[in-house]
């Protein structure tokens, strides 16, 4: 029989009335997980389902919140490095909050009204999970403890102490990349010193059951250096950074007379160019990001920047690359008849692919099976496009463009090219409505492509800056209208001869009106 008739009952069923504007319930829920997904985690979607049940009648209140307060508690700890480390080194303050979460479990048992018999067994449910999500919560600490030990013994085979981080600064400093998306922490970071170790710690973490995730400068801008479980270990790459100088001699995949140059894989970006130009080469891997990414995340993302339109992207202009493989032996892959321009333009692009013992260093082990890949030019990007993200694949290619989700990248020797004598950079802005400013793109594109080109003018590159972003570099128009223009196009445009370059403008050019408007020097 249903007993809410007295006044006492209907004051606590006014008490116990949820709070409709509430938008998370767990306390410390400041995560970008909504509660119905931390339930999910922690309950499971039956639990969820239960509990969503529940709080549609409105009569839950006081009892969820205590339940939330069980959840929130766990939760703040699974998504806090630091509240870990405290609790493992506090084993009285563990078992203090477990009993605490225990303690307040055993209260709402207390509250159930076993009355209302279908009501009851949902809230029996909901109690039952909760419970198992103490208990595992609690043997997480365990596992975590012995995984750590285990996981110590055997890394500190291959490398320093140091280089194996646990603690949690490392552990958020890896939770994520430019995308700011945070799945799970990691369980630990690496940072090997050589080439040598990374295989040997590879090898390790597949022994250990963890997933790798290989991490440059942490500039991605897809998430792809992202835990998502909490079992992965990052190989941050940046201590290798061995980098070569611009040298033109006999190396694997380079034509000869060819200038090239050495790169580990966690050199960034910007010292290849500046090693490039010191000996008057440029190398064309440009991303805006340069000065904090490397050179491994920008071959596993196929970067390239404004030198693209000139050179292609990393695919375009690597001669040879070793990396890791997923058994944790060297693969080493070079590519054969390089044209020295972009890839796509050859009829069929070769590589010759060979793996090597991952035990012994990679030149001195020995070769444990070869392959030829035989590419068609056009498979690696779609007409007009500087890469084509949504192909992985790439005609098999290892490392190219995989997101470190085939191997980690260690070392790459780079072509490198040299800049035309002459060079004019242009700024074209664009007021009215951006719709009949964006088709210029292409037409200058295809003009320069066509007609400049046969006279010795090439476009070298083509930098588009929309007004989003232009509001957010603080951009000065050079009109005089005041307005922020809609885009603005920043072109460099090369030659060998001054004078078949176009003009040098006096500064830069205003095109007022659309696409087929004359550029005109304000
Ligand atoms: C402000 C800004 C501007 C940008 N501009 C450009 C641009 O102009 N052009 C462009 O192409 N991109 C650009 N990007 C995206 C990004 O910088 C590039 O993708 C860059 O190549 C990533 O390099 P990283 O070292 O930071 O890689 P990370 O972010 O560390 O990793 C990116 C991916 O590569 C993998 N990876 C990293 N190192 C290795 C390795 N050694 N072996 C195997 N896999 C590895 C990771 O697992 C991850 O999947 C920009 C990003 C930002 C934030």
């Amino acid at each position: 029989m249903n007993a809410v008739a007295n006044l006492s009952e209907q004051a606590r069923a006014g008490e116990d009335r949820e709070p409709e504007s509430r938008l998370r319930e767990i306390p410390y829920n400041y995560t970008s997980l909504a509660d119905r997904e931390i339930v999910i985690r922690l309950l499971g979607d039956a639990a969820w389902a239960v509990l969503d049940d529940l709080r549609a009648e409105r009569r839950t209140g006081r009892s969820a919140r205590m339940l939330y307060e069980v959840l929130g508690d766990i939760w703040v700890v699974d998504r806090n490095p630091y509240l870990q480390d405290d609790l493992l080194d506090n084993p009285k303050r563990r078992r203090q909050l477990i009993e605490a979460l225990h303690h307040r479990l055993n209260e709402l048992e207390k509250r159930r009204d076993a009355t209302d018999g279908v009501r009851d067994a949902k809230v029996g449910q909901l109690l039952r999970a909760a419970g198992d999500a103490v208990l595992q919560f609690e043997r997480r600490f365990a596992e975590l403890e012995q995984m750590r030990k285990k996981a110590r013994r055997l890394l500190l085979k291959h490398s320093r102490e140091d280089n194996i981080r646990f603690d949690a600064f490392s552990r958020v400093a890896h939770v994520t990349d430019a995308t700011d998306w945070r799945v799970e922490l990691p369980f630990l970071v690496l940072a090997p010193d050589t080439e040598v170790e990374t295989a040997a710690l590879v090898r390790a973490c597949i022994e250990l059951g963890l997933t790798v995730i290989p991490r440059g400068g942490g500039t991605g801008y897809t998430g792809g250096a992202v835990p998502l479980t909490p079992w992965s270990a990052v190989i941050n790459t940046e201590k290798l950074d061995t980098l070569g100088a611009a040298e033109t001699i006999a190396s694997p995949g380079v034509p000869s007379g060819t200038a090239s140059i050495f790169s580990a894989a966690g050199v960034v970006t910007k010292r290849v160019t500046e090693a490039a130009e010191r000996a008057g080469f440029v190398f064309a891997v440009d991303p805006t990001s340069a000065d904090a990414s490397c050179v491994g995340g920008n071959i596993a993302m196929n970067a390239g920047g404004k030198k693209a339109v000139l050179w292609g992207t990393a695919v375009d202009n690597l001669a040879w690359w070793r990396m890791v493989d997923t058994d944790g032996n060297w693969l080493e892959v070079t590519r054969l008849d390089h044209n020295l321009g972009k890839i796509h333009e050859v009829p069929v692009a070769c590589f010759e692919l060979n793996w090597k013992d991952g035990r012994v260093h990679p030149d001195k082990a020995k070769i444990l099976r070869s392959e030829r890949l035989n590419i068609e030019g056009a498979a690696f990007r779609k007409l007009g496009l500087g890469k084509d993200v949504t192909d992985k694949f790439l005609g098999g290619l290892p490392g190219v463009q995989k997101e470190g989700c085939d191997g980690l990248i260690t070392a790459a020797r780079w072509i490198l090219h040299r800049m035309p004598k002459h060079i004019r950079t242009v700024c074209l802005e664009f007021f009215g409505q951006a719709r009949d400013a964006i088709p210029s793109i292409v037409e200058i594109t295809e003009y320069l492509e066509s007609t400049a080109k046969s006279k010795g003018a090439v476009l070298a590159g083509l930098e588009h800056l929309d007004e989003r972003y232009l509001r957010a570099v603080g951009y000065s128009t050079k009109s005089k209208r005041g307005a922020l223009p809609k885009m603005v196009l920043l072109g460099d445009i090369v030659g060998e001869d001054e004078h078949k370059s176009p003009p040098r403008p006096r500064t830069s050019c205003a095109w007022r009106t659309p696409a087929r408007a004359k550029a005109s020097s304000p």
